[in-house]
């Protein structure tokens, strides 16, 4: 994602008090054996505070098939829209919850919806909305003091009654103070399921869930907003969805978290003249003849992703768009679809960088290996959103309009976010500073053509001068040492500082320190071992440590060192010493080995 300086308000950032997460306490009713509980309403950690509400366990999330029914002039989801949820039980389950915001704090923009009946393996299901608890509370996911079910940017929340628990959700910032709805109560967003009989550990089931109304935005904890925009140009368009991080439950119930990767189908019905844009592959369209929903007659499209999808890279636009696709000479199929209220000139500018997304994949699988998906594609929406993202194989560009670099950026999303998915909402900083590097790859791909080319010992002189560059130009700035990448607020999660240019600067010192080569062979080997999945910190810190060049204990004992310095370390301000001292060979800084290569 890449937000739109525009948009970011002025608020003030207020960084967490550090906490060590714990292991998860489930909650009663889990980790029994043998019997029957209630699964997880969370997949975050005791003592988290970034979005610690969402995620559900007790089970697996498989497959999902979205059948949408939309009606675009009145941007509403009609009788027979459902989603089907296939899952695994990973624990003997009473009950277990999805995560859906019916209605939100926004009146105007956000959703307002309803759930007519829900059914486990096709038999009629009790549900209730609930609200979240924090992760890990010992009385239970039910608790009946009310602190336990609070908002907060930080933990403990705090707030105007001092609650000494940690937040159970993060606010849903509408002014300019982000700390104002500290210790305000939750949502009841947990959409909690109770089936006839209990579904027995193991079990693959599915869940259908029958909802109309109207899809909306979600209000993030910085105040912006992210899900299904209105796009009323022409009037009564359609809806543009782009939703990081969490802005997927204001549309459809789902399991919405980072690690929950299902595969996808899209079964859309829209009215005749729209298009649905939505992950992987478009199968089929079918127009089907006016009927009481569509008095004008519909269209059926079916997208299908054979691939994971995590919770905020799901898209599923619908309005009047230019699509097209083609096939790539790489095997891969390419989509390209824009507004079609666009102006002639814009279209053929946007066209002309949409244009180039092979090439882009193709001097990115250079460094991250072959591209993940059999299909890859872009998608540039009419409204204002305030941020492009990297919906999986359907990369989003708001307002109309698409910018080169942006491009670079959230495509190497694809592998980096996309294909391997951070761990938890507080490791957003590793997929961001990677697509950071693209940028960087960018900008040194760009030096190295304007001397002579690759292959070329002056262009690829200029490429490894362009980094060293841009390494030294961000290690001399002030602005980036004062808050933890691994350790943000919900506030603070998109920041530019420290989510995206500190860890984008770490990885250029990362391929100083491990040499380029090695750095792009630790780069595949992530990719081959957590393709698919999501990755935690640890296990990406113990990837890079495979490839470096010299194994001593001293050299691994520095390495760790590095990435607590530029992943874990809150400094205090004016740099200086008041920053990482380890960098890397050739760069600005103390360096990282002696002058024999060694690290004593
Ligand atoms: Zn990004």
């Amino acid at each position: 994602m890449i937000r739109r300086l525009a948009v970011v308000s002025g608020s003030v950032l207020v960084l967490a008090a550090s906490s060590s997460a714990a292991v998860a306490d489930p909650g009663p009713g889990n980790g029994l054996g043998g019997h029957c509980g209630s699964g997880a309403r969370t997949l975050s950690h005791f003592g988290d505070h970034v979005y610690p509400d969402m995620g559900n366990g007790g089970y697996t999330s498989l497959h999902t098939d979205v059948h949408v029914v939309y009606d675009a002039p009145s941007n509403q989801f009609l009788p027979g829209n459902h989603v089907d949820l296939t899952d695994r039980a990973t624990q003997c389950l009473n009950d277990f919850s999805l995560d859906f915001e019916r209605t939100s704090v926004d009146p105007v923009d956000g959703p307002d919806m309803s759930v007519q009946s829900v059914t486990v393996n096709g038999r009629p299901a009790s549900f209730r909305f609930v609200q979240p608890t924090y992760p890990g509370d010992p009385n239970g996911q039910d608790d009946p003091d009310p602190r336990a079910h609070q908002a907060s940017q930080v933990t403990p929340v705090g707030g105007p009654d001092n609650n000494p628990l940690p937040p159970a959700c993060s606010p849903e910032v509408t002014g300019d103070d982000v700390n104002a709805q500290n210790g305000d109560p939750c949502p009841a967003n947990k959409l909690v399921i109770t089936p006839r009989s209990p579904v027995g550990k193991g079990d693959v089931f599915r869940v259908t869930v029958n909802y109309t109304g109207r899809p909306g935005v979600h209000t993030d904890g910085d105040g912006s907003t992210e899900g299904w925009f209105r796009s009323d140009d022409p009037p009564g368009d359609g809806g543009f969805v782009t939703t990081e991080p969490v802005g997927t439950e204001d549309w459809m119930p789902l399991n919405n978290h980072p690690t929950a990767k299902p595969t996808y189908d899209f079964y859309d019905t829209v009215n005749a003249g729209r298009t649905a844009i939505a992950n992987g592959m478009l199968l089929s369209t079918r127009s089907n003849p006016p009927d009481s929903r569509f008095p004008g007659g519909s269209t059926s499209f079916h997208w299908h992703s054979p691939a994971t999808i995590a919770n905020y890279l799901v898209e599923n636009s619908v309005g009047a768009y230019d699509l097209t696709s083609r096939p790539g000479s790489d095997g891969i199929r390419y989509y390209e679809a824009q507004g079609s209220s666009l102006s002639d000139a814009q279209k053929q500018a946007n066209l002309a960088v949409m244009d180039q997304q092979q090439d882009i994949t193709n001097f990115q699988s250079q460094f991250n290996g072959p591209f993940p998906f059999t299909s890859n594609g872009v998608l540039v929406g009419v409204p204002t959103a305030g941020f492009e993202e990297e919906m999986q194989t359907m990369i989003t560009f708001e307002g109309g309009r698409i910018g080169l670099r942006t491009f670079n950026h959230e495509n190497m999303h694809q592998w980096w976010g996309d294909n391997v998915t951070e761990g938890n909402f507080n490791l957003t900083f590793f997929k961001e500073g990677m697509a950071t590097l693209g940028e960087y790859l960018f900008n040194a791909r760009n030096a190295q053509t304007a001397a002579g080319g690759p292959g070329t010992a002056a262009g690829d002189a200029a490429f490894e001068q362009s980094l060293v560059n841009q390494f030294n130009t961000n290690y001399a700035s002030t602005r980036l040492w004062t808050a933890a990448p691994s350790d943000p607020t919900p506030a603070s999660l998109f920041s530019n500082s420290f989510t995206y240019t500190r860890p984008g600067t770490a990885y250029i010192a990362l391929r100083q320190i491990l040499g380029a080569a090695n750095f792009t062979q630790a780069l595949q080997r992530i990719q081959r071992d957590y393709g698919g999945s999501s990755i935690t910190e640890q296990q990406l810190e113990a990837e890079f440590h495979r490839f470096l060049p010299n194994h001593s204990h001293a050299c691994d004992v520095r390495l760790d060192q590095f990435f607590t310095q530029w992943f874990d370390t809150a400094y205090p301000p004016g740099g200086g010493a008041n920053r990482p001292q380890l960098t890397g060979p050739g760069l600005a800084g103390p360096g990282f080995y002696d002058p024999n290569g060694r690290c004593v």
